[in-house]
């Protein structure tokens, strides 16, 4: 077809009918690579990753040595070549039950473990299994939050609205505003436990709560306990499902983080559901459907789980715990230096903190976005801002990485906070 001009027309540029629902602009990793993009490459000193949660490339955040045999034998035994059921191979599902249940005052069965690739995939099948049983559903997710779930949410067109998180109550959860934004199409609710971005962890009281808004709602709770047992203060990890038998609670987890491997790729989706309130409904019927039409975790990284889970000493989780306490800490004493950055509480568990930036004090940064690219090209440190998970001009920050780059980022970002100070 040739256009007035005597041009080709171009029938591919394909532009769709709005905005994107998937742009870079709103995903963790689009706003990190655009923070990578602005470094100023004559800067020597090495890049401080302050940004995205995945210690393993420290040396000091290796996963335990008998993890890694599980996997080696996995893959010599050559019995693990086949494809999986897409639940998951009944060994592994059997292995994450006992793991999950050690923590709960039930026993959870094999069939209440659905295996997925990471945590991400349970959340993916999650929600597009909601938005399959009714397309007018909605879903609460809070604010601050992993944008994941929005941009999932998007892409199955299911409805989602936010409710607050309270930074001076240690980021509890605003219940009064929850009930007022959940309506009879509002199927589930998301918390995420211990907390990213906000490195927070519930108190068990606020946990029943919790359930018991469910309740009142006719909801069902879904738990991102993806950090599970990665806790350092006062409050120790509890699981959601604990109360289970108040509201049903999809309980969301992987050994990503706990074992510090987030490339093995197995994560899990478990019904805690002692009163079976879920058992034969459209939305487990629906979740079931999605994971059939969806890809399985790799076999051989499941047949290694049971191992993997039974092999591997307390020393070393008690390491890794040690290793982040003490990150958090250097963490809060350094940012407490900084006028300009506050911190509403010291992080008490996962690998975040969320902190405030106070522009009064500054001269010539008018955002959370310009902080930080402007961080990015002068010290070469890299944050998330906070627009990225809910909150604009606040800032994100890992401390899981080595000591030394932790004291060597938060030293830059201090000298980048004094050179941007506002005159007296
Ligand atoms: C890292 C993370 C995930 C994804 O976990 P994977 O097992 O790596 O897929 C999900 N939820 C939260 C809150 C996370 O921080």
């Amino acid at each position: 077809m040739k256009s007035s001009q005597g041009k080709m027309e171009n029938k591919w540029n394909f532009q769709g009918n709005g905005e994107l629902k998937v742009a870079p602009a709103i995903t963790i990793r689009g706003v990190l690579t655009m923070m990578m993009q602005n470094l100023n490459t004559d800067d020597q000193r090495p890049v401080i990753p302050l940004g995205h949660g995945d210690p393993s490339a420290f040396p000091c955040f290796r996963t335990a040595v008998c993890a890694e045999d599980a996997i080696v034998d996995s893959v010599r035994s050559g019995k693990f070549n086949c494809y999986s059921p897409s639940v998951g191979i009944l060994p592994a599902r059997r292995a994450v039950a006992d793991y999950l249940s050690n923590d709960l005052p039930y026993e959870l069965s094999p069939d209440d473990v659905y295996l997925t690739i990471g945590c991400t995939q349970a959340i993916e099948v999650v929600l597009a299994g909601i938005s399959l049983i009714n397309p007018v559903a909605n879903i609460l997710l809070p604010r601050p939050g992993f944008p994941f779930y929005d941009t999932r949410a998007a892409c199955s067109n299911l409805e989602v609205r936010c409710y607050d998180l309270l930074p001076e109550k240690g980021w509890e959860v605003d219940l009064e505003a929850l009930e007022a934004l959940a309506d009879e199409n509002t199927v589930a609710m998301v918390i995420i436990n211990p907390g990213n971005p906000c490195g927070n962890v519930y108190t068990s009281q606020h946990l029943k709560k919790i359930a018991e808004t469910a309740r009142k709602l006719g909801i069902v709770v879904i738990a991102d306990e993806v950090y599970d047992h990665l806790t350092f203060a006062n409050n120790p990890f509890v699981p959601m499902g604990t109360y289970g038998s108040i509201a049903p609670v999809l309980t969301l987890g992987s050994i990503s983080k706990r074992w510090l491997v987030p490339g093995w790729r197995l994560g899990w989706l478990v019904t805690c559901d002692p009163n079976a309130f879920l058992q034969n409904s459209g939305l487990m019927k629906s979740i079931k459907g999605c994971l059939d039409v969806a890809p399985d975790a790799p076999t051989f990284i499941q047949a290694a789980i049971p191992q993997i889970i039974e092999n591997t000493k307390q020393d070393f989780f008690l390491k890794t715990v040690e290793m982040l306490r003490s990150a958090a800490d250097i963490c809060f004493d350094k940012l407490n230096e900084i006028p300009c950055i506050m911190c509403p509480s010291k992080p008490e568990g996962s690998m975040f903190v969320m902190v405030k930036l106070n522009f009064s004090l500054l001269d010539d940064i008018s955002d959370d976005v310009e902080f930080s690219l402007k961080l990015a090209k002068e010290e070469s440190v890299i944050v998330l801002p906070g627009v990225t998970v809910g909150l604009k001009n606040w800032l994100r920050i890992t401390f899981a990485c080595d000591h030394l780059s932790l004291q060597d980022g938060l030293g830059r970002i201090k000298a980048f906070c004094e050179r941007h100070a506002k005159k007296q």
